[in-house]
């Protein structure tokens, strides 16, 4: 089935997954008679409440999911709809206090019933996970902390809302909306068993061997892995793997990072590594013999489903990596479509593989284009960031039919993507990876 399809498939299952209280609310007897505003208020908190639950699924790394829909596609929708769920639930307990402003002593968490307490503990956590995922950076909340908060915070929320309705039973007492309910709890569980304890004990038992890690430009290392005791794992050229270390696999240390090496030769893995913070260091701290833990491989870029007559791609700095991967796959497999590649980086010390790409060129019909911010006294190549200009003088007359893949950071992204739209490029054929998730 072409992934198209079952990207289609997913919208319409999402759909009707969150349309479905609604419709059984329509259907329950004995509804008619109450008021208009409670009833939508009712509504309008399942619809928020359905809308969050499914939000395990962009962020559960199911690989039916995560190989159909790009992984920044997958966290911008979990994003905006976490807070358009969050928003429709509030709105059921406003309009309860609108329509009928005796209900604000439910407020009070002291005298209150406790169907009410736990709706209102429901709605704080909520707020807390919404605020310190949005304002995580701002906050100074570092990754695995926010991490730790946010699956603390959604598990307790939804057991809470659980309670919370099942307490207040006017609408689990009809049948199909108490089935439709427990199956939901059921899954949330279900899932947080998977994602906690199922995969990470899987992981164990599949570790790898370090084989090489060595020091590249720019605070890089190269670190190469292999399997130990099983086959390993086949990829497409430009996917990511996350990475564990030995400690254990049932931590919340696990990173995304963009495998370099050639999906032609898919034993060994190769990842280039930035130091960036507590992870990454531990990364290049390794030595060889010591054990790594790999789940992937994941992300939707195939350059064999591609059907275009060559390639474009944009690098920024280490978002390089998985088009070195791409490069390296098409070289060894005798792949003769032309690629243009943008790299774009600070100054010329800082570009990784900048010799392999020389030696690529001979193996394969590429253009590099090195766009440099601060470039050397005798430069006569691009300066400054991948522009519009830069774009247009360097890309192929038949530009408008290649296959665009853009990975870096956000800025350089939107900027690229912006500067596309502007040359009429069509952005359907564009794919993009950030290496930001949160
Ligand atoms: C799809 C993808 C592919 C990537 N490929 C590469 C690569 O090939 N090479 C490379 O050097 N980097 C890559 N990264 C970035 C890399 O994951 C982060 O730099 C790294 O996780 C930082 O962790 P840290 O603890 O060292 O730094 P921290 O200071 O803890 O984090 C720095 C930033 O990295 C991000 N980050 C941290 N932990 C995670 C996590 N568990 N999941 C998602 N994001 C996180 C956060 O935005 C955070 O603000 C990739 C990221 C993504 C999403």
């Amino acid at each position: 089935m072409k992934r198209t399809t079952k990207a289609r498939i997913w919208v319409a299952a999402f759909l009707l997954i969150i349309a479905a209280p609604i419709v059984i609310l329509l259907l329950q007897p004995g509804v008619a008679g109450r008021e208009f505003w409670r009833e939508l208020s009712v509504a309008l908190g399942f619809a928020g409440i359905a809308l969050m639950g499914v939000q395990f699924i962009p962020t559960a790394r199911l690989s039916f999911v995560a190989n159909v829909f790009p992984v920044d596609a997958l966290y911008t929708f979990h994003h905006r709809a976490s807070i358009a769920g969050f928003m429709l639930a509030l709105a059921h307990p406003l309009l309860l206090f609108a329509g009928d402003p005796n209900t604000l002593a439910l407020l009070n968490v002291v005298t209150a019933p406790w169907r009410a307490r736990a709706a209102v503990f429901a709605i704080a956590i909520f707020a807390i996970l919404i605020v310190t995922s949005v304002w995580r950076e701002r906050l100074k909340i570092g990754y695995e902390m926010w991490r730790a908060i946010h699956l603390l915070s959604a598990f307790f929320a939804a057991a809470l809302v659980l309670f919370h309705m099942f307490r207040v039973n006017h609408y689990m007492a009809y049948p199909p909306q108490r089935i439709y309910w427990i199956i939901m709890g059921l899954v949330w569980l279900g899932s947080a068993v998977h994602v906690r304890l199922i995969r990470p004990l899987r992981l164990r038992s599949r570790p790898y061997r370090v084989v090489a890690i060595e020091p590249r430009r720019d605070d890089c290392w190269l670190l190469a892995i292999e399997p130990e005791g099983h086959d390993g794992l086949r990829f497409k050229a430009g996917q990511f793997a996350w990475l564990a270390l030995e400690e254990s696999p049932l931590d919340l240390q696990e990173n995304p990072f963009s495998i370099t090496s050639s999906a032609a030769a898919p034993r060994r893995l190769e990842f280039m590594i930035k130091e960036f913070g507590d992870f990454t260091s531990s990364l290049v701290s390794l030595r060889p013999g010591e054990s790594v833990y790999v789940d992937g491989p994941y992300g939707t870029y195939d350059i064999d489903e591609i059907d275009a007559p060559g390639l474009a791609l944009i690098a920024g700095g280490i978002g390089v990596t998985p088009i070195m991967s791409i490069l390296r796959t098409m070289a060894d497999r005798g792949d003769e479509r032309p690629v243009v590649l943008f790299y774009a980086n600070p100054d010329w010390e800082s570009v990784n593989f900048r010799d392999e790409l020389v030696t690529l060129q001979d193996r394969l019909t590429l253009q590099v284009v090195h766009v440099l911010e601060e470039p050397p006294d005798a430069w006569d190549g691009e300066e400054g960031f991948v522009t519009e200009e830069i774009l247009d003088r360097h890309l192929p007359a038949n530009r408008a039919e290649l296959s665009y893949f853009i990975c870096g950071p956000l800025p350089m992204i939107d900027a690229v993507s912006e500067a596309m739209r502007d040359l009429s490029l069509p952005l359907r054929q564009v794919h993009t990876e950030q290496f930001e998730m949160a």
